[in-house]
């Protein structure tokens, strides 16, 4: 089975436990104003504009984004890694864009990789049905979820989509076997209030699956860019400047809550 990937990362240490290759599944449902992958947003192959110097000379050229691989070439790549990951207690990760978008090729692969007795992760905005996102729930060892906020509104206007669907995924969960680590990137403006935070907490105190571990992603305006490159504006909305104000607020918040809490992925 082919789907549409637009990376293999090698040697990843920001996407779950270990030392890992980072898959990277193209296409999104979303179109959070602060991604920093706008490229990989669109689903099939796509077209990015690069501008080249060389000698003084700039020369432009459009590049695809994305290819279509099969799972097993994927699943190959992966392999070449193996004592990486078994010296590391490493695995593989699939990301996006939003991997759920291509469910029979992500489940298909984490097949693959469980025959193979690779450590799986999803890294996943929980934005899929419900059947879609159980079945992956189960197909994988460990899931990399992204709260941006729980407020429905606030999500609508800084993603494109009500969290309704994130937040009922979320709920659902309850599974002894999945390790389930929660990501909250903080985005000025949108969730680094300490009221949005306590709100994020609450909502995980109420969940039943257990957390492994709470990450908090400061913002950062990386990948800006690259909208240019796709003749987007960058969101007006985006602040400008680089300092999270509240990530140790938001660290202390959830420490003191009795979660385990990392600084970056
Ligand atoms: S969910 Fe991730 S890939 Fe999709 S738009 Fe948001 S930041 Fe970008």
């Amino acid at each position: 089975m082919n789907g549409i990937v637009f990376d293999i990362r090698r040697y990843s240490v920001h996407d779950g436990p270990g030392i890992r290759s980072t898959v990277f599944l193209k296409g999104c449902p979303l179109r959070c104003f602060w991604c920093h992958n706008p490229e990989s947003q669109a689903t099939g192959i796509t077209k990015i504009r690069k501008t080249e110097t060389l000698d003084g000379k700039s020369t432009i050229a459009d590049e695809n984004v994305g290819y279509s691989i099969s799972d097993q070439a994927v699943v190959n790549t992966i392999l070449r890694d193996r004592l990486c990951y078994e010296e590391s207690n490493g695995g593989v990760t699939f990301s996006g864009g939003e991997p759920l978008l291509q469910p029979d090729f992500l489940l298909s692969m984490l097949r693959m990789c469980h025959e193979e007795g690779i450590h799986t992760a999803v890294d996943t905005s929980g934005f899929a049905s419900r059947e879609i996102f159980t079945r992956v729930a189960e197909a994988t060892n460990m899931l990399l979820l992204d709260i941006k906020t729980t407020h429905g509104n606030k999500h609508l206007e800084a993603t494109g989509q009500n969290n309704k669907v994130i937040v009922e995924n979320l709920k659902s969960l309850n599974n002894p076997n999945l390790q389930l680590i929660i990501r909250i990137p903080l985005i000025p403006g949108i969730n680094d209030t300490r009221e949005e935070l306590s709100a994020s907490l609450q909502l995980l105190q109420s969940i039943r699956q257990p957390v492994e571990r709470v990450d908090i992603l400061p913002f950062h305006r990386l990948g800006q860019h690259k909208y240019e490159a796709l003749g987007l504006l960058p969101s007006p909305k985006l602040p400008n400047h680089h300092a999270t104000p509240n990530t140790r607020e938001a660290i202390s918040l959830f420490n003191q809550a009795g979660f385990w809490v990392k600084e970056g992925g």
